[in-house]
């Protein structure tokens, strides 16, 4: 049957049986082949909503005049162009249209490397393709695939459910009803409405509980949100705390200008004679000098670049305000397994009733002897670890396959893979043994649960066994024997508990493995079967080492003064040595989940300042640790996986999501997103987190002491009487053009080198520091001296003419500012080094450029008429020079200074 894919939604696929919607859609409960998967995206075309259109271009370039500054700028163009200065009105438009360029530009860049970012994070899902498990992108997925839904996976498409245990979806964003709705595989009524189809699951709804299996009867647009809305992915706006409090920032120094230019209109005019004509081109000047145009784009630009950084050290941000509170952080609470640890978990040993084996050999090769006492011995001899073999491996879905080059993998869970590498080691192969005790049904393995168990049927033809294994203090509760080489007997629970912590004090993980026979009928498993009497096989202690990147990045945290906190489901002796092999200073002491649940909030707050490790945790208590440690001042950056880690992401200042591991619930609700899962890319995020707030501080003092410089020369000009020695265009010319060049060099810096060795920052702290507005200040006044120093003297010395002496001036600045940008890539260190001046790439080119530039302006005669220039001299460069490096020299002194007061 030719298969119709634009079917329209008022089908009744809630109504129709599992199997006959299988057949509907030429499917089966084994989902597609691989062929006829791409024969059908052919036809279907990509599971993806359009986009949400972008900014038409024409917009985000009217949007560039939508600033106080330039409204100003076009004012005094129309003005000046009335007065009849058709050059300079000339000079205003251009730059104006310049700067909007320049804006647009560095926008369209900035959107664009946020957006690729966006693009490394493109959903997936699991799907059955000839039976199998494969993992692919959700815009592959096809009517009539097989989605396996797991908690916290986002559905991705619309779904007939076919199979599904215990499962809840979360529809809100669909329905608007926030309460997650049960689903099963019975077809509903006919007539139900959208909300009571339980026997669909709709796309962009989220999973919260349970495991199904559903077929795809509709992708895309064919979707019920598809049909909503069109428009669902939002392009991120180019907004952080940072940028509001720059544009404030902006807006309060536009109106103090404009006040400041007023009164200097009124004393030039009426106390100081000038013409009304001149003043007001002095105070059009006063404004265009005292307003840092170019910044805003220098930050954006900073932080895009911030954000491009870390995704190159796997940290992707989904939200650009991380970026700026990354550079805060001062605690990490971080999960173990996977993210601390390797996630490569091998069997070492097994406690058994009548004594201990351990067991040989690393990776997931099925290589490796089994030892008693240091003797190595056939464990099939002995058939009670025959049996826990056999258990481990049946109750597992982990699979263990050998790749090309001799390696071996596991898909599915590490632990279970460690288990069925275990048999393998052994000599029994886990595909027969599967095989042999074919399972009838399971109750998968969930955190909270703490144990999975498979009803399993018997190999030979007798009563199904129930397998089970989990966390040994839930395990050792369901038992009531215990199994020896001679046969069951009542279960010894403290000598267990006893086994149990020599494992886990070795920091392995343990896992208690128990057995119990069903009824001969059963063919359904639910958690009364395994509520009591079991028999309890032995236990089985697994280690998974800590990752060596993870040991150096928690010792460079410990020295950034960032604290590290782990929170794990593990055993908290297992946690303790895990945590000590980390290096975490408060591991000797472990808090668990219990310990949690009976510490008031006032007391958390006390005792997370001293402990690291805490055991047995669930997500909620994740939620009570984050907030308490907020409470406690600290800004908390929090990693999760699980669709229940979603509130304390939420809560977390930075939420971290795992990429490999999380769900799609968890990693909606985070800030940032790893792409390997390792808590080192966590670190290397503070660490470039730390950089873009310290380069965002750099160019801010780079470009203020320009405006002030030149600020403070018009004011002087105008309370001396003299003439201008800068004129607007002039300054237009600096500050639009050479000094957003060289401040975009510290953009590209890269971390300092002491920057993971100093205290975060306090959050809220402003921006400039008492210290630096005094360096704003500083520089200011020297650049004030050096180019009206310089213009007197060619004033009033040489008797030069107006063009030459303002040649000089401005010069004299861009010089000044050159000296100053080597000077600013440190704020405190010393700049008198090789790398300073050869270091930064960017900072040679972008002296460069300017330079070239400089010399357009100085002798290109089309800028000489534009610009007001003339030649200079060799004396005049000379004079030029040496002032700029007694500039140079001033700043330098004054970080001496400064450093000696530091120590
Ligand atoms: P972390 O928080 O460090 O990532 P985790 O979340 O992986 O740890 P859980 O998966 O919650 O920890 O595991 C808790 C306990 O449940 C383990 O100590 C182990 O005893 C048991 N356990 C883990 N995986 C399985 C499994 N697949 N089947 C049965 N029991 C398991």
């Amino acid at each position: 049957m030719p298969l119709d894919t634009r079917r329209p939604s008022t089908t009744t696929w809630h109504s129709l049986k599992a199997s006959e919607a299988l057949e509907r859609l030429g499917s089966s409960p084994h989902g597609l082949g691989a062929a006829e998967a791409e024969a059908r995206l052919k036809e279907a075309g990509p599971n993806r909503l359009p986009e949400a259109e972008r900014r038409p271009a024409w917009k985000r370039f009217a949007v560039q005049f939508n600033n106080v500054l330039i409204i100003v700028l076009l004012v005094a163009g129309v003005v000046t162009l009335a007065l009849g200065h058709y050059v300079d009105s000339g000079v205003i438009f251009g730059v104006v249209l310049v700067n909007a360029l320049i804006g647009y530009i560095q926008e369209g860049k900035a959107e664009k490397a946020l957006e690729s970012i966006k693009g490394m994070l493109s959903p997936e899902a699991v799907v059955l393709r000839d039976g199998r498990r494969t993992r692919v992108k959700a815009e592959t997925i096809v009517p009539g695939d097989v989605v396996v839904i797991e908690p916290g996976d986002r559905i991705p498409a619309d779904l007939r459910i076919i199979k599904a245990r215990g499962l809840r979806v979360q529809e809100a964003a669909l329905t608007g009803e926030s309460v997650p709705v049960d689903k099963t595989a019975a077809p509903a009524p006919l007539t139900a409405p959208l909300a009571e189809r339980v026997s669909l699951a709709f796309a962009g709804t989220t999973a919260v509980q349970g495991h199904a299996q559903g077929v795809v009867f509709g992708t895309a647009l064919h979707t019920e949100i598809g049909r909503i809305s069109e428009m669902l992915s939002r392009v991120e706006t180019l907004d952080t705390p940072l940028l509001r409090q720059l544009a404030h920032f902006g807006r309060m120094l536009t109106a103090a200008i404009l006040g400041l230019a007023a009164v200097a209109f009124l004393v030039g005019t009426v106390l100081r004679g000038y013409s009304m004509e001149d003043m007001f081109l002095a105070v059009v000047g006063l404004a265009v000098a005292a307003i840092p145009e170019g910044l805003p784009a220098i930050v954006t630009i900073t932080l895009a670049i911030g954000v491009k950084r870390m995704a190159g050290r796997n940290a992707i941000i989904r939200r650009l305000p991380a970026v700026e509170t990354l550079g805060s952080v001062s605690v990490i609470c971080s999960d173990k397994t996977g993210t601390l640890t390797r996630n490569e978990m091998t069997t070492r040993a097994y406690a058994l009733a009548d004594g201990a084996v351990e067991v040989a050999g690393t990776g997931y090769a099925p290589v490796g002897t089994f030892q008693r006492d240091g003797t190595a011995f056939d464990p099939l001899d002995d058939p009670l670890l025959a049996r826990v073999l056999v258990a481990g491996a049946v109750c597992a879905d982990a699979l263990v396959e050998e790749t090309g080059a001799g390696g071996w993998t596991v898909t599915g869970d590490p632990t279970e893979g460690a288990l069925v590498v275990a048999a393998g080691k052994a000599g029994l192969d886990p595909e027969t043994l599967r095989r042999e005790h074919r399972r009838l049904d399971a109750i998968p393995f969930e955190s909270e649960r703490a144990y999975m168990a498979t009803l399993d049927a018997d190999p030979d033809g007798g009563r199904p066994n129930i397998h089970v294994k989990g966390a040994p203090e839930v395990i050792l509760r369901l038992c009531g024997t215990e199994a020896t080489a001679e046969g069951e007997r009542p279960i010894d629970r403290d000598a267990w508990h006893a086994r149990a912590g020599d494992l886990s004090s070795r920091g392995m993980r343990v896992l208690a493995l128990a057995e119990r026979p069903g009824a001969p009928s059963d063919t359904h498993l639910d958690e009364a079967h395994v509520a009591e009497n079991l028999t309890l096989l032995g236990l089985v202690g697994l280690i998974d080492p800590p990752r060596e990147e993870a040991m150096q990045a928690v010792a460079r945290c410990l020295s950034a003064g960032i604290r590290v906190k782990m929170i794990t489901g593990d055993h908290a002796m297992t946690a303790r040595a895990i945590g000590t092999a980390l290096g975490l200073p408060g591991a000797g002491e472990a808090m668990t989940g219990a310990d949690i649940d009976a510490t008031s909030d006032e007391d958390l707050r006390r005792r997370v300042r001293e402990v690291d490790v805490f055991a047995r945790a669930t997500p909620e208590h994740k939620l009570r640790l984050v907030t308490a440690l907020q409470h406690d001042g600290s800004i908390c950056a929090m990693t999760g996986d699980g669709v229940n880690d979603a509130p304390a992401l939420k809560r977390a200042d930075v939420g971290v999501a795992m990429g490999v591991q999380g769900t799609d619930a968890a990693k909606e609700a985070a800030e940032m997103v790893l792409a390997d899962d390792n808590f080192a890319s966590i670190a290397a995020a503070v660490e470039e987190g730390r950089t873009v707030y310290d380069n965002i501080k750099k160019a801010i003092t780079f470009i203020l002491p320009t405006n002030g410089g030149q600020a403070m020369t018009i004011l002087a000009a105008i309370a001396l009487g003299t003439m201008l020695p800068i004129t607007p265009v002039q300054i237009l010319w600096v500050n639009m053009i050479t000094a957003v060049t060289l401040a975009l060099a510290l953009a590209f810096e890269p971390p300092e080198k002491g920057v993971m060795a100093r205290r975060p920052r306090p959050s809220g702290a402003p921006i400039l520091s008492g210290f630096l507005m005094w360096r704003v200040a500083f520089v200011s006044a020297l650049l004030l001296v050096a180019v009206f120093g310089l213009f007197l003297w060619q004033v009033k010395g040489e008797g030069a003419d107006p063009a030459t002496a303002r040649t000089v001036a401005v010069n004299m600045l861009v010089a000044g500012e050159i000296a100053y940008l080597f000077s600013s890539r440190y704020l405190t260190a010393s700049a008198f080094s090789w790398d300073c001046f050869a270091g930064s790439r960017a900072a040679l080119i972008a002296v460069a450029l300017v330079v070239v530039a400089q010399a357009a302006f100085t002798y290109w005669p089309p800028m000489a008429f534009l610009f007001g220039t003339a030649p200079l001299t060799g004396e005049h460069w000379a004079a030029i020079a040496g002032c700029a490096v007694l500039v140079f020299l001033a700043v330098e002194a004054e970080k001496a200074v400064v450093r000696r007061r530091e120590q």
